[in-house]
Parts: structure tokens; C-alpha cells; sequence
């Protein structure tokens, strides 16, 4: 005697995969997480729900349509949760418990200035990256210092791009209509295919927002830790832009900063990051002369055009504050005082001087370092 028939088969298989999703959240539930990461999980779950609703509407023997599910939207949420589910494991192990809060406390303090009502969970994979799904920014695996931290905000500006709304209506998304915008312009100029020149526009867009929001910082940490001399001239990738072209970009927009700031003393403190520091830098480890003729103004253009976006849609205290003095934090860092600076202050100051005590030894870095990774974790004792 064999209970089962085929429609039980059928509905053995939807009442499975029902049974997992609300695993899923139940497991999502019960983790603990940053201020503006707990908001995101809500839409999670929203999402979740969502997919146990689209699998309970099957039709009988819809073999098709649960195929369908499958690889369209349960697919994809399962991948996202098992990642928020792995962040939450290394947020618990001793060698990564401080590098996952520290970058939880960047993400969270970063967001919270860009002033949208979206945040963004955290957790680890081979690269760096931002998923569009529930808002999930990736950390390097095994990144487990501070050193990284500020390629993490070029992902916030993927996610910046997709939910900063203009003034006064919630709706527009003033940043995703510019990179339409660029892409057709790059399209006609560069003779790239549009999803390409769009994705091109939006990395470009998410290196001026996180040299925006982290000052020099940003583009010193890509350059150190991610550039590669091979790939600075080349053809640029599907994904990505020349290193030559991005970086460039990234000191106009310190220009492009400098021109709008009404203190003297900020705008000189960005001229001078972006001429003194970072374009002196860059040249002298990659050999990469400053451009001329149509690169370079289409990166001012460009690097201006996103600056502006910034400055008339997001709040002014996104802006990093490149006049601010950061000796003190750095004598309290190199001496393990405690300190109150915010982590966006902690990492300006950390690559600064890491650059501009470019012999600096091995054991002062590694020092200064876990030192710094504590205080932007907000780790004491
Ligand atoms: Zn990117």
C-alpha cells in the first residue's frame, strides 16, 4: 500500500520549501543587529513572507510555476539570508568578532548621514560587493582589520544611489536618472553598450560618494590595498572603469569639493588632498601621469556633476570634514588611550597618516591598526 499520490507529491514539495522560508525567518529573528541593519531585516522578512504567499497560490501540479520560483525569487532570497546568516556567525567568533562590528558601526554611522531611510546588512564574501535584493553589503573574507573598512562605504554608495530621493519628494531617485544620464553621454562618446556604461557611471558615482564621505581616505585605501599596477591603462573591465579613470575621478571630486565649500580653510584642506596627497601618491606608485585633454575633463565634469548631486540631496554632514585636526587622535591611538572619535573620523585620520608616514615600520602599523579598529568598534577596555 503506497500513501502517497502525485498531488501529495506536489504539495510535499511547496509545503518543503515553505517550511524552510519560514526557517529562514524565524533565524533571521533571533539575530542580533546594528541600528540601521535592524530596519533592513523587517523588509527582509516582508520579502520572505512574500515568497511563502507566491508558493501557497500555486496552482496543483503547477510543476512549472513552482519551477519558476525556485529560480526566480527563492533562489535569490535563500543566498541573501544564508549571507546575513554567515555575518551573524563571524560577528560571534573571537578572530573576526571586532572587524564584523567595526564595519557595522561604519555602515550604520555612514548611512545614518546620508540621511535615506534604508540601511544595510552586513556580511562576508570573496570580494567586496553591494547586493540590490535586501540591501546587502559584503565585507572581504578574511578582511580582518581596519584597513579595509573604507572600500565598505563605496558599497553604501550603490545603495545610496538606488534610495537617495530628491528634496521634497520621497519618490525621485535624482542619482539613478544621472547615471542614465552619463551613460548615455559615455555611450556616445565611448561606444560602450548602455548596461555597461551604466554600470561604469554607477561605480564611478559610488567612488565619489565614499571619497565624499571619507575624505582621501577612501581613495588612498583603494589605491594601497586594491589597485593593480597591471590594470591601470587597459581596457576597462564589464564591470568596472580603468583604475587610471577612477582615480582621477576620485581627486576631481576633492577638487570638485573644494570648489563649493564656502570655508577657505576646508577648501584649501581638499585642494590640498587632492594635488599635494592623493594625485602625488598615485603617481608616484602606479607612474600614471594626471591626464589631459578629454579624460580629464570628463572626469571633472563627471566628478562635479556627482558632487553636486550629493551637496543638494544629501544632508551636509555626510561631507567629511578635511580641515578637522587629527594629530590628537592619532597620538591617542599610538599610545592605546581611549578615545570618542567617530569612526569615519578614526579612518580619515588612520590612512592619512599611514600614507604620509609612508615608512612607518610594520609593528607601529599593526599597532595602530588594532588600536584603531577597537575604537571604530566602539570596543573599550
Ligand atoms: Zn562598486
Amino acid at each position: 500500500m503506497i500513501a502517497s499520490t502525485p498531488q501529495s507529491w506536489f504539495r510535499d514539495q511547496v509545503s518543503e520549501e515553505v517550511a524552510e522560508l519560514r526557517h529562514l525567518d524565524a533565524a533571521l529573528a533571533v539575530e542580533q543587529f546594528g541600528a540601521t541593519s535592524a530596519r533592513v531585516r523587517d523588509t527582509f522578512t516582508v520579502l520572505l513572507r512574500e515568497r511563502v504567499r507566491e508558493l501557497q497560490e500555486l496552482r496543483e501540479e503547477d510543476w512549472a510555476g513552482l519551477q519558476r520560483l525556485r529560480e526566480g525569487g527563492i533562489r535569490d532570497v535563500q543566498h541573501a539570508a544564508l549571507g546575513v546568516l554567515e555575518g551573524g556567525l563571524l560577528r560571534g567568533h573571537p578572530l573576526f568578532r571586532d572587524v564584523t562590528a567595526a564595519a557595522e558601526r561604519l555602515l550604520d554611522t555612514v548611512v545614518d548621514t546620508t540621511g535615506i531611510d534604508h540601511g544595510a546588512l552586513l556580511s562576508m564574501a570573496g570580494a567586496e560587493r553591494f547586493e540590490r535584493l535586501v540591501g546587502l553589503i559584503r565585507i572581504r573574507f578574511p578582511d580582518v582589520g581596519v584597513w579595509g573598512l573604507p572600500i565598505l562605504v563605496h558599497e553604501v554608495g550603490h545603495l545610496v544611489a538606488d534610495a537617495l530621493p530628491g528634496p521634497g519628494d520621497r519618490n525621485l531617485r535624482p542619482v539613478l536618472d544621472l547615471l542614465a544620464q552619463e551613460a548615455a553621454v559615455d555611450r556616445s562618446t565611448g561606444g560602450r553598450d548602455h548596461d555597461q556604461a551604466y554600470r561604469h557611471a554607477g561605480e564611478l558615482f559610488a567612488d565619489v560618494f565614499a571619497t565624499y564621505a571619507l575624505g582621501v581616505a577612501y581613495p588612498l585605501a583603494v589605491i594601497t590595498l586594491r589597485a593593480r599596477p597591471d590594470r591601470i591603462l587597459d581596457e576597462p573591465s564589464p564591470t568596472h572603469p580603468t583604475w587610471s579613470r577612477r582615480i582621477w575621478t576620485m581627486v576631481a571630486s576633492l577638487r570638485a569639493i573644494a570648489d563649493r565649500l564656502e570655508s577657505p580653510l576646508e577648501a584649501g584642506a581638499y585642494r590640498h588632498d587632492a594635488d599635494r596627497l592623493l594625485a602625488c601618491y598615485w603617481s608616484a606608485v602606479s607612474g600614471d601621469e594626471p591626464p589631459d585633454g578629454s579624460m580629464e575633463r570628463a572626469a571633472a565634469r563627471q566628478a562635479a556633476a556627482f558632487v553636486d548631486q550629493l551637496d543638494r540631496n544629501a544632508p551636509p554632514r555626510l561631507r567629511y570634514d578635511a580641515a578637522a585636526n587629527h594629530d590628537a587622535l592619532i597620538g591617542d591611538l599610538l599610545t592605546g588611550r581611549a578615545t570618542t572619535a567617530t569612526p569615519v573620523e578614526v579612518i580619515g585620520a588612520i590612512w592619512r597618516w599611514r600614507v604620509v608616514h609612508g615608512g612607518t615600520d610594520s609593528v607601529t602599523l599593526t599597532r595602530i591598526g588594532a588600536q584603531a579598529l577597537r575604537a571604530v568598534a566602539s570596543v573599550t577596555g
